[in-house]
Formats: structure tokens, sequence, C-alpha cells
């Protein structure tokens, strides 16, 4: 029991608060009629204006309404509640995010469906007897149903090739038995000693340290950090098993549901049969499915997104954080939060251990490595014969490139070579769409997005170009909309499907495929294509960060990347680290198998810190280096940021509100307020963005600085406040 519920059950009075999924920052009031017995974390209906809503029982009712005045709780639902726990996890987010706690409360409650109890159907089962009057129907529907499957009457009377008139017939004659069952097909029970794979000694070693956290059955924090191919799934799965063992809930955390397929089928392969799935793709009827699932127990390991952290386990046990380095686990609309770091805290809060996966741990990880808060485990060769690829630098300032071209004359070698050996190369390069840009050649005039500061990019499989920050787009034009000159708009620089033409022209035997969102619109989809790259159906693989992500592709020796350089530029405080991790976690997709493979990296900055990292494979100089320049610039992970976004479509009024709010922050000793200035992304769908940087010292609450500060201006309605704690993302 928690802290908070021991309050609550002490407490005599009989009124509740309760909290409802709407932007509201605390909880109402209301009575507690005769009778009914509630506590924290209970749903209720309870009435809100004119209508009924679901709310969840907070505390006890908090005394700032008159009770005279006070509405009465409509009903309870008896067979689900939130976990006491769950309730401390998102009042604890509430107050890290400065998010209104309604809003929290809307990422457990997302859609109120779950609570519809399940549906029932009917099947029928031979009863033992047989009917008066037997006809040549009957008989066949009871050759079908003697071999003892139950059957719904529909499936019964179309396996027999009878109408649904028979089946009645001998359901009404008694002959066959109805049972109500509920709609939802059942979760298998993953078995924890179910046979894998033998482990290596090294892998060995590693797993019994960690089942050994789990037995421990108290929070605990472990990085496991092993080069790619170290085989780091198969060495969390003895954690997973551990924990059921010990009859406990897993979440193993996944930075993109999409893309793993090849997951779900070594999961299905140790443990004999499939985890239930979270994400946001999920049908309604799936998504109550797995919502109930967990809240009952019975489903006991779900490999989900960030937001599975906000379901119902009443007893988890351990949550696994897969590419923990991966941006992809932040939030950024709504309540803005980071899913990793929130895995730990929801296993802190739970007091159960916590495990991170990666190649390529994020820098606040090995800080906390460091600072002793979290364990490291390290697998440091590949499994089994495979061995690291070996890394070159293909110099662009030497190795020139035509105009209109973007593969060097050695990286076109090297895909000559491994075509001929039969074997696949993958060309990355981390842009989506033909070219980022698309100029007139008459006037010199650029395709700009209408909605936002931003150019547009065009995209000639779609035959559009599109602004990727508001997803709008036109068709290219034929005339440059500056000049009117016919036929002038020319595309520059590449994007994949550019290269995909390069490549098409070059080797137009070879079978090639590209891999980026665009062309990828379902999981479905996702698993043709990786399943088609790694039966080897594929020479050439061209593709975005997509490509990066944990996949294992036999028969892949070759990885080039395009455009090395990309992402170093900008003045993003993790630009390099995420540059590093991308391209690191692209390289080690080459060479997984028996067959040895290697990179080659086309740069024009061979001697940046990155790239000279990823070619002498030495992580820990480059992180070394990127420590000691975060730790002199006073940045994370050496100290705490916090972004404010204000925007609105009234830029006279947001550009006043953030002069007023500069002028209002409060001098905090170990604090800086940076800004007000316009975003890089200035305006977005009409509205004008501003944004402020903060930076605190470690110790520093920035919380509570955020809170005195931004409350000392009332912002209007007409202009939007955004507060992003840790942020990523800076445009
Ligand atoms: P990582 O996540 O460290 O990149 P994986 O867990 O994906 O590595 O393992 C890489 C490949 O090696 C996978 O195909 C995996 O099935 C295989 N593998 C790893 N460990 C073993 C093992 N002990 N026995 C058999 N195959 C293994």
């Amino acid at each position: 029991m928690t802290l908070t519920e021991q309050m609550f059950e002490s407490d005599k009075l009989n009124a509740v608060a309760v909290l409802v999924p709407l932007p509201v920052p605390a909880p109402y009031d209301y009575l507690v009629p005769e009778g009914m017995s509630l506590s924290r974390g209970d749903v209720v209906e309870v009435p809100l204006g004119s209508r009924h809503i679901m709310g969840i029982v907070w505390g006890p009712g908090r005394g700032d309404v008159d009770a005279a005045k006070l509405k009465s709780v409509a009903g309870v639902l008896s067979d689900t509640a939130l976990p006491g726990v769950l309730c401390d996890f998102l009042a604890w987010l509430a107050d890290y995010t400065l998010s209104q706690p309604g809003m929290v409360m809307g990422l457990a409650l997302r859609s109120a469906a779950v609570f519809d109890a399940p549906k029932m159907r009917t099947l029928l089962r031979p009863g033992g007897t047989l009917p008066q009057r037997m006809t040549d129907a009957r008989q066949r529907v009871m050759d079908v149903a003697n071999d003892g499957f139950a059957r719904t009457p529909g499936n019964l009377a179309k396996e027999a090739g009878v109408g649904t008139g028979v089946v009645k017939g001998l359901v009404e004659t008694g002959t066959l038995l109805t049972t109500e069952v509920p709609e939802d097909a059942p979760f298998g029970t993953p078995d924890p000693d179910h046979p894998g794979p033998e482990l290596s000694p090294d892998q060995a070693a590693v797993a019994s340290e960690l089942t050994a956290s789990i037995k421990q059955q108290a929070y605990s924090a472990t990085l496991i950090d092993g080069v790619t191919g170290s085989g780091k799934t198969e060495v969390y799965f003895e954690a997973v098993a551990e924990a059921l063992r010990h009859d406990k809930q897993v979440l193993i955390l996944v930075p993109e549901i999409a893309l793993t397929i090849q997951f779900l089928d070594r999961f299905e392969a140790r443990f004999g049969c499939r985890p239930a799935e979270w994400h946001s793709d999920l049908s309604h009827k799936e998504r109550r499915r797995v919502w109930r699932g967990i809240a009952n127990g019975e489903a006991k390991v779900v490999v989900g997104a960030r937001s599975a952290l906000f379901l119902p386990f009443p007893d988890l046990g351990l949550i696994v954080v897969d590419e923990e380095h991966e941006k992809a686990f932040k939030q950024e609309d709504g309540v803005i939060y980071h899913g990793r770091d929130m895995a730990v805290v929801r296993a802190h809060l739970g007091d159960f251990p916590v495990v991170l996966a990666t190649a390529t741990p994020s820098l606040e990880t090995l800080q906390n490595v460091e600072l002793g808060r979290f364990a490291r485990l390290h697998l440091g060769s590949r499994h089994g014969q495979a061995v690291m690829p070996e890394v070159a630098a293909l110099d662009l300032r030497q190795d020139k490139l035509p105009p209109g071209e973007w593969l060097s004359g050695p990286l076109i070698a090297a895909v000559d070579e491994t075509l001929a050996r039969g074997e696949q190369s993958l060309l990355f390069l981390n842009r989506r769409g033909y070219a980022p840009l698309t100029v007139c050649n008459a006037c010199g005039h650029r395709m700009m997005s209408p909605e936002s500061s931003t150019w547009l990019v065009e995209h000639r499989y779609l035959d559009r170009l599109i602004d990727h920050v508001t997803g709008f787009w036109m068709p290219k034009p034929k005339l440059c909309p500056a000049c009117a000159a016919e036929d002038t708009l020319a595309p520059c620089g590449p994007g994949v499907e550019r290269v995909a033409e390069e490549v098409q022209s070059r080797w137009p035997k070879a079978r090639l495929a590209v891999m980026s969102s665009d062309v990828i619109n379902s999981p479905a989809e996702a698993e043709e294509l990786i399943n088609a790259m790694a039966s080897g159906a594929i020479d050439i693989l061209i593709g975005t960060q997509m490509v990066a992500k944990g996949h294992n592709f036999p028969g892949l020796t070759l990885v080039g990347v395009v455009d090395a350089d990309l992402g170093l530029k900008g003045g993003d405080l993790r630009a390099a680290e995420r540059t590093y991790q991308l391209l690191q976690q692209v390289a080690g997709r080459a060479g997984r198998a028996e067959k040895p493979g290697r990179v080659l990296v086309q740069t024009r900055q061979p001697d940046n810190p990155v790239i000279e990292a990823l070619i002498h494979q030495d992580r820990d100089a480059f992180i070394k280096a990127e420590l000691s320049a975060r730790e002199d610039a006073h940045m994370p992970p050496y100290a705490r940021l916090a972004a404010v976004v204000l925007s609105s479509l009234d830029g006279p009024l947001v550009e006043e509100i953030a002069s007023a709010l500069a002028y209002a922050a409060p001098n905090g000793k170990g604090v800086d307020v940076w800004g007000p200035s316009p975003a890089p992304y200035a305006i977005v769908r009409g509205r004008h963005r501003h944004r402020f940087l903060v930076r605190a010292d470690r110790n520093v609450n920035i919380q509570a600085f955020l809170q005195a500060w931004i409350t000392k201006i009332a912002i209007p309605g007409k202009v939007r406040l955004k507060v992003d704690i840790d942020p990523y993302s800076f445009l």
C-alpha cells in the first residue's frame, strides 16, 4: 500500500477528490453516496457540468468547496481500478513536467472504452446426447463438432456446409451445448523455461548479474552496454525470464514498435508465445483487450512504445528500455516527458529493477553510471563468429563528386564488389524525399513553405513538395512563383529517393529498395521490407535512420554512409552525440553473421571528432571529449535545461508577452535564462513562436524556479505557453 493510500484510508471524510482526464489543474471534490466505499485509483463516474464523465479517485476530499454545494459520485466501476503506484507515478510526472494533473491522467485514460466490459460470444460443444431425429445435415454438423473444439454457431455451420438453422435446431434439442466466453482472445503465458539459445560465457556472466538483481526484487538500474550484435536481447531475456519466475509482469519499452517484427519472433522463440503489444496503431478493440489484460494480470509481458508506461500493471516487476539512447522515447506534444527517464522513475516508485540496453549509451546514462546511480554490464564482442566491421572514411575533398551524383568512386567500387560476391549493401542517408531544397535556376528563388519557416522538400515518389514540420504539401509548380519562368525549378542536394535514382541507373540489374517513413506506411509494410532484406531478396537497400534500428540482416556486408556530415551542423546540444550514435548504429548493421562487414563513410570532415571516433572505433575517447565539452559549457548532463516556448497567431501579442516574461525572470542563483528569441521554426501554421532556454545547476529545483517565474505573468488565452523539461528538440 502506498503512502497516499494509507493517508486516504485513515481519512473519514465522506467526500473524495476525483481527477478527470481534462486540462484541469486539480481534482474536484464529490460526495460519496451512502454505502459506497472508495479508495485511491478507483474509476468513478461523476457529473461535470451537464454531462457525466469518468474520473479517478485521487484522494480524500480537499475541502476547498462548501460541502452543501458538492455533487455526488454517480457510480463506480467495480472490476477496474488504477493501481495506487500508477497514481503516484502520474502525480510525480505532473509535478516534474509542470503539467496539469488532469492532462497527465489523460495519459492513463486515453480511451474511456477500456472500461467497457468485454463483449461475450457463444461457443458450441457437443453435449453427449443425440437428437431424436438425425438428418444428413445434422450428422455433418456433429461430425465436425465431435473433434472437441468449441466453435461459434457461424463457424460450425460454415465448416459443416449447412445453414445456421440446422445448428440452431441442434442447440434447441440440447445436442449442442452453449457457453458464453469473452470475445477477446486470451493472452499466451510466456514460459521462462522454454529452451532458448545457449549463451556464450560472456553473455552468461552478464545474464547472471542481471538475474541476481531481479532476485533482489527491489529497485536497481542497470545499463547493458554491449557492441552491436553482442546479443543484448538474448541477455535481457534472461532477466525477463527471472521476473516471470517470480510471477511478475514485465514491460519492454522499444523506440519504434513498427520496426520490432524480428523482435517479436525472437521473443516467441525464447518464451514460446508472443508478448502483448502496446502502441498508437492498435485498434480500439485491441487497445481495450490489452489494457484489461494488463489490469487483470493475464498479460504478463508487454512490448510497447513509451505510452505503455501508463498501463495499469498491478504487479510490474521489471522494465527493460531497449536502445535507451533513442530520441523517439521523448514525447514532444501534450505532456512532454522522456520515456527512458520516466521508466527509471516508475521502477523507483514500484521498487523493482530497470534495465537499459544499447550499444551507444546516452551521455546522461553514462553520467549516471559514473555517479554510481546505475550499474554497468559490458559485452565487448559480437556473438559467435561475427566480428566488428572495419570502418574507413572516404574524403570527399579528394574523391570529388560530379554534380548531381552522390556516390564516390571507392564507394561505387565497393558496391560492385559486394554485388559480385552475391552479398548485400546498405546506403544510408538520413534525409527523406528526393531533394531537401528546390531552387529556381533563373532567379534563385527558394521554395519555402507557406505554413512554416522551412524549405519545402521534394518527394518524387509522392510527386509533391512537402513541409516536414507541418505536413503541408503542394504539387511542384511548372512556373517559378517568383519570376514565372517555366521549368526552371531544380532540385538541390540529395534525399534517399535521389540516391536510389543514381543506384538504379548505375546498377540497373540490382534489386533495390528504399526504406524511409514515406515508403513504409504500416507495421506490415515494415515487416515485409525487413523480411525481404533479411532473406536476401534485396541487393541494395537505401534508407534513412529507419535502417539503423537493431535489424539483423545476415547477408549485409557493406554499409555506405552517403553524407556523414549531415547531422554535425547546427547548434543543437546533442548534434555530435546523436550523429555518433546514429552512424555507429548504422555501421553496426554490417557483418552481423559469418561474413565480415565493412563500412565506408563519405565525409568532408574526416578529422571531426565524431568521424574520427567512428573510424578508430574509439567510443570512449569521443565520450570523454564530448563530456568535457559539456562540462565546460555547464550543459547537461552537468546541468539541467528547460525550454519555454510561447506561441500565438497574434505576432505582436506573443512578442509583447515574451518581453514581459523576460522582464519578470527572477534572479536565481545558479540559473541562467536565455531569450526570448524567435524559434528556429519561427512560424508554424501561422503561429509565431518565441523560445526561452533556462539552464540551471544540478542542485537547483528548476521546476520551482519555472513555476515562480511563469506564474508572475498573466498569459492571455490567445497565447500558448509550453514548458519542456530536459528538452531534446531546440526547434
Ligand atoms: P544486439 O542487440 O546486442 O545488437 P542481438 O541480441 O540482436 O544483439 O544479437 C545479434 C544476433 O546474434 C541475433 O541474430 C541473435 O539471435 C544472435 N545471438 C546472440 N546471442 C546468441 C546466442 N547465445 N546463441 C545464438 N544466437 C545468438
